[in-house]
């Protein structure tokens, strides 16, 4: 239901139930626990038009602070990245079998970063990001990312991922259902997805 133009109250995106408990606040707005499944969500929330305007320009323009999310690049990232993945995925490493990965929300790269090093040379490793100051920095670096969403490309991939990644992502969807099966679409049927969301 919106409230006004800019925010929305909104059912628990999981069970749809209404039920809820206040579980937090910060910058103004509400994080609520679900009654019935226990997930907490933001509610009221702001509308999709202001969460897609955030996600590209890294401006909040709904929050009382000057704080943008465009940040910059992390050169440690990298190395904590491969380090992670290194462990987590050491029986694909020392396969030494070319693979395909998308890392969605990309940022600056850091994740594909640790990917190139990490994989078997002439994989196909690709990310994509939704906000252009990063994009433009990752490119520089010589990184396969594009300035686009995960469903700009659905219907142009002529081979299916092994892997995708969401980094500090899952959290920052409006509706992760239709994010999942959207997903489904491009993973091959033995894929794997690494999800880590903000906490
Ligand atoms: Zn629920």
């Amino acid at each position: 239901m919106i409230i006004d133009n800019r925010t929305e109250l909104i059912a628990c995106p999981y069970c749809f139930k209404s039920e809820s408990s206040l579980w937090a606040t910060e910058n103004g707005f509400t994080a609520v626990k679900c009654s019935e499944c226990g997930l907490v969500y933001v509610n009221p929330r702001p509308v999709e038009e202001l969460i897609g305007n955030a996600v590209e320009t890294g401006i909040h323009s709904n929050v009382g602070h000057n704080r943008t999310a465009i940040a910059r690049r992390e050169r440690s990232k990298k190395k904590r990245y491969k380090k992670i993945l290194s462990s987590i995925f050491r029986d694909v490493w020392q396969n030494h079998r070319k693979i395909s990965w998308l890392d969605v929300g990309a940022g600056y790269g850091e994740i594909l970063q640790a990917i190139c090093l990490l994989a078997e040379p002439g994989s196909r490793i690709e990310g994509i990001e939704p906000m252009k100051p990063k994009v433009k920095k990752a490119r520089e670096l010589g990184l396969n990312i594009n300035n686009k969403y995960l469903h700009d490309i659905l219907h142009d991939i002529k081979d299916k991922y092994d892997y995708i990644s969401l980094i500090h992502v899952y959290s920052h969807i409006p509706d992760f259902r239709k994010y999942l099966k959207e997903m489904k679409n491009i993973l091959e049927i033995t894929a794997s997805c690494v999800l880590k969301p903000v906490i």
